[in-house]
């Protein structure tokens, strides 16, 4: 597919969805989706770099838009001011060819994920929290995906991010390495299904990216063929999403 006519969905307008936005954008994708219903705060300046000063109080997908307007004037956007939600999921991503999630719950990434799979669109996951950040490549089908390496959403309490620390440098490379896998997806390297990449900003310079190839689970409740069928994720059933918003920087 020529990157020209891809159409991406953007989930979350943070940390990650600005450095990867623009990455996209410079790359050439044609048509990007945006989704988000956050307004910029003063604090997340330092990190969410395609806000500025005078944004501050205004909705995240329309800073977002006239900061990449502005760069891109060949790109077409399609805002979509809300959240994901267990309602719009699987129509949303049904529409793009690539999801690109970077939003800042667990909520949200599993929703994301489990849409995905539904509708069978491949997904870039990214996550970033104190000095380290990552990206996850997921296919379309067959795995492995996110509940590979995160089996349900966490039932414990998880520090939100004034209590964990964000570091914004490590964020934009995260952003940045999610971007990466999703054009080599789009520009049809397969190879990259599967592939965690982790940026660790105290690692020795040597060592800093590491990737690796995560093994599909086959009990996995997502995209396993070893489980009771009947348990396996075939539809976004509201209830699985429910939890404390943590911090995984968006
Ligand atoms: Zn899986």
């Amino acid at each position: 597919m020529s990157l020209r006519n891809a159409r991406v969905l953007v989930v979350g307008m943070g940390g990650l969805g600005a450095p990867l936005c623009l990455a996209l954008g410079r790359a050439g994708v044609g048509t990007l989706g945006l989704v988000d219903d956050d307004a910029v705060e003063r604090s997340n300046l330092h990190r969410q770099i395609l806000f500025r000063d005078g944004d501050v109080g205004t909705s995240k997908i329309a800073a977002g838009q006239r900061a990449l307007s502005e760069l891109f004037p060949d790109l077409r956007f399609e805002a979509h001011e809300t959240r994901l939600l267990p309602d719009n999921a699987v129509e949303l991503v049904s529409r793009y060819d690539l999801v690109v999630e970077g939003s800042d719950n667990f909520a949200t990434k599993f929703l994301t994920a489990d849409a995905c799979a539904i509708a069978a669109r491949p997904v870039v996951h990214g996550a970033a929290v104190r000095w380290v950040g990552t990206a996850l490549a997921v296919p379309p089908s067959g795995g492995p995906c996110y509940r590979c390496l995160f089996e349900d959403l966490p039932r414990d309490h998880v520090p939100n991010c004034a209590e964990a620390g964000v570091m914004g440098p490590v964020v934009g490379l995260a952003g940045a390495l999610q971007a990466d896998l999703a054009l080599r997806w789009l520009e049809g390297a397969r190879e990259v299904a599967g592939e965690l990449v982790t940026v660790d900003g105290r690692a020795e310079p040597s060592r800093m990216v590491r990737r690796r190839r995560i093994p599909r689970r086959s009990d996995c409740s997502l995209c396993g063929v070893l489980g009771d069928s009947k348990s396996n994720i075939t539809a976004i059933d509201r209830g699985r999403y429910i939890m404390a918003d943590a911090c995984l920087e968006g």
